[in-house]
């Protein structure tokens, strides 16, 4: 066999730094010699920075993306018992604050295609408590904002976009106007963990809004509450982006579009392929958003999944699976309002879908390789 020249990995993320390592190398060691580690001048240049390139009046840096979702639901004022929906094929993340903050996560189902929230199964899910919808850009692909946009309105609900898997996407509304992922709702919420396309050398996040109000609020909740220094008007969290994590996404700001591409080029590939087989489903594209690849996750329909993965490891190609069991059904977040067969798309998708590598640094040899083998499995 053709022995490869770089083992392949989901993404590969020593690849995307030796094209800008004389860059980041001279920006970190530039905040080290600067001393100026927590909120220094790297963070105000990125939160302007990812303010223009996202059009968005407010970019609130943070921790991380756990961190965002929190503090946007405390900055909401939500309360023990109110209610908020979201999606049960997610990362947990999105309902852990939920239930962190007393409140109560209400799931619903997906669409079987795209994997994004189910809109008819918000409308559904509302009850007199609900005070929040949380859609998960999942995978890349805005959720359907405009119909979400326009239920929240009719229901006095406030919208929480969990964009850490879709940074830099458009959306595109039935007027032809366009918005990125996370500016469409009342606040947005993203990561910068690693391997997300906007990836820091350690853990990152951020909230955005269009709302000089929230925007305090959310700033004041991240450091302590405080107002004015060592005056705190709220219980607060400590949340920070600190300044070597800035530098590093200052300079990958500028390649994010192109970062974007890269994955399409992939998933390009991919599509052509891999679609129009019986045994496999690529996913779904829709006309309301760019897609930005942070997965390409395929549905397999009649093939042994852990076989299948035995296969590709044999050829040194990792898989994964986001994400094998649905929130409802985690012990931690399982309770008396939900059982097995609840949410059958969800369900199918745990049970279906694999993720294939995909990053800004695979060539065609290593994608025709991918291809290949997946298709002499699900052939044989
Ligand atoms: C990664 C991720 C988060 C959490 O981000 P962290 O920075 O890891 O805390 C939240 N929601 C989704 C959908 C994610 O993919």
């Amino acid at each position: 066999m053709q022995q490869a020249t770089k083992k392949i990995q989901m993404v590969d993320l020593l690849g995307q730094y030796e094209h800008i390592q004389a860059e980041i190398d001279a920006a970190v060691l530039g905040v080290i010699r600067s001393s100026a580690y927590i909120n220094g001048p790297e963070v105000k240049e990125f939160k302007a920075e990812l303010e223009a390139y996202l059009g968005v009046k407010h970019v609130i840096p943070c921790a991380n993306g756990t961190d965002a979702l929190q503090i946007a639901m405390m900055a909401l004022g939500l309360k023990p018992g109110d209610e908020v929906i979201t999606a049960s094929f997610t990362y947990v993340a999105t309902a852990e604050v939920i239930a962190l903050l007393g409140l109560t996560p209400v799931l619903v189902d997906v669409y079987p295609g795209t994997m994004d929230i189910d809109v008819e199964a918000i409308e559904r899910a509302i009850t007199p408590k609900t005070k929040a919808i949380v859609p998960v850009h999942l995978f890349g692909q805005c959720a359907d904002m405009e119909r979400i946009m326009k239920l929240a309105e009719k229901h006095n609900l406030f919208v929480i976009e969990d964009t850490a898997q879709a940074i830099g996407s458009d959306y595109t509304f039935s007027d032809g106007r366009k918005a990125k992922a996370g500016t469409i709702g009342t606040i947005g919420c993203t990561s910068f963990f690693p391997s997300k396309n906007l990836g820091c050398y350690g853990d990152g996040g951020a909230m955005y809004t269009n709302s000089d109000e929230l925007a305090d609020k959310m700033r004041m909740i991240a450091n302590h509450g405080q107002s004015v220094q060592y005056y705190h008007d709220s219980i607060g969290v400590n949340s920070r982006l600190d300044s070597i994590q800035a530098a590093i996404l200052r300079i990958k700001l500028r390649h994010l579009d192109n970062y974007a591409a890269a994955r399409n080029r992939a998933a390009t590939w991919y599509d052509n392929a891999l679609g129009n087989h019986p045994k496999l489903v690529i996913p779904a594209r829709v006309k309301h958003s760019d897609h930005v690849f942070h997965q390409y996750t395929l549905q397999l329909k009649g093939v042994d999944r852990q076989a299948f993965r035995d296969f590709m490891a044999e050829r040194g190609i990792p898989t994964m699976i986001y994400y094998p069991v649905p929130l409802h059904l985690q012990k931690a977040y399982r309770d008396e309002r939900y059982r097995e067969g609840d949410f059958p798309v969800t369900e199918q998708l745990c049970a279906s879908v694999v993720s294939l590598p995909i990053h800004t640094e695979l060539d065609e040899a290593t994608l025709k390789l991918i291809t290949d083998s997946v298709l002499e499995f699900v052939n044989r």
